[in-house]
């Protein structure tokens, strides 16, 4: 289907809806704003760079994800009852997937990938986690320990990546600026030799 005709169907159907009652006006337009303005990786990285800083606040995250994401502001839906925060250590890699959907803590760390909703990744990433990933570009040791976590509709997970030694002292909103969706999904590390030192300063804009 190409684009206009797509385009198409959905006005056709958002009107439909509309004329039925089953849609409020704004619905679809409070919607994609959320989705492009409000839920976006940026805030699944604030907390991860807060955590880098702030030993306590760390602590705080991985007891009661959703407890420390509402400190910050940032708010879950209610059937989301838990945010499930695991962290990254030198030996150990931790990456999420839904085997039966899409479920992610979407207004924590932005809205599904399209890979992540493929059938190829929910089927083998359970299975092969190591061969997956080295497909997405992550060559993870045999030494390094792969935990896979399957969402289902109340517990959403968050990774929290290793902090690169690299970044020692850097401010949070810099930290922030790191920390990328893909990292906070589990199919990237930001750490050397993971991904070559970075600076954030000159990602801006991007
Ligand atoms: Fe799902």
């Amino acid at each position: 289907m190409n684009r206009s005709s797509m385009e198409t169907r959905v006005a056709a159907l958002e009107t439909l809806l509309k004329d039925k009652g089953v849609l409020a006006d704004d619905s679809v337009a409070t919607y994609a704003h959320r989705t492009s303005e409000e839920w976006l990786p940026i805030n699944g990285a604030r907390l991860c760079a807060r955590a880098w800083r702030d030993p306590e606040f760390k602590q705080f995250l991985l007891a009661d994800g959703k407890a420390a994401a509402a400190s910050m502001g940032f708010a879950m839906p209610e059937h989301h009852r838990k945010l499930a925060v695991k962290e990254n250590t030198p030996s150990v890699h931790n990456v999420i997937c839904c085997t039966l959907c899409s479920c992610t803590a979407f207004t924590i760390i932005g809205m599904a990938p399209g890979w992540y909703k493929d059938f190829e990744y929910r089927a083998s990433i359970v299975r092969e986690a190591r061969t997956v990933l080295a497909e997405m570009g992550l060559v993870l040791r045999d030494e390094i320990k792969i935990r896979v976590w399957d969402t289902t509709t109340d517990t959403r997970y968050m990774i929290l990546p290793l902090q690169p030694p690299y970044t020692a002292g850097w401010s949070e909103e810099r930290l922030a600026r790191l920390v990328t969706k893909e990292s906070l999904i589990g199919v990237q590390r930001l750490e050397p030799p993971f991904l070559p030192v970075q600076n954030p300063d000159a990602l801006q804009g991007q």
